[in-house]
């Protein structure tokens, strides 16, 4: 989607320190960290968040978890753990409007945490 700008740093256009990168996603470390590992993990295809998906997406959406995973292993999250937070619209404070995990780890986190 033109103007979006997860759109434009999962295609390359934009900058980013990448971690992990696969035909439907791409990952990246956030550019503004509220953890020791704070990383972004993004579908390829334009999707505005999980409030928006179709059944059409139900496959990309499944594969979004296992490429989560993925992106934890490399980041070496697996033994300690690592939060996975999908924010998902306004009151949840979402501000890109292109659906994002954001992976975080690195620290002991308390919850509930909202
Ligand atoms: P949201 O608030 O929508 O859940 O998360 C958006 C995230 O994107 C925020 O944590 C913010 O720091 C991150 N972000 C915004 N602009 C950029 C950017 O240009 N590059 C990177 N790497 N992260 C960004
Ligand atoms: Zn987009």
């Amino acid at each position: 989607m033109e103007d979006c700008l997860f759109c434009k740093i999962s295609k390359g256009e934009i900058p980013s320190t990448k971690v992990y990168e696969d035909d439907d996603f791409f990952a990246f470390k956030d550019i503004n960290p509220v953890a020791p590992v704070h990383v972004l993990v993004v579908p390829k295809k334009h999707i505005a968040n999980i409030a928006s998906l179709t059944a059409e997406d139900a496959d990309i959406a499944g594969k979004m978890l296992y490429a989560i995973q993925k992106v934890a292993h490399i980041l070496d999250l697996d033994k300690d753990g690592y939060r996975v937070v999908f924010n998902t619209g306004e009151k949840a404070g979402q501000s890109v409007l292109h659906m994002h995990a954001h992976i975080l780890g690195g620290k002991e986190m308390a919850w509930p945490g909202v």
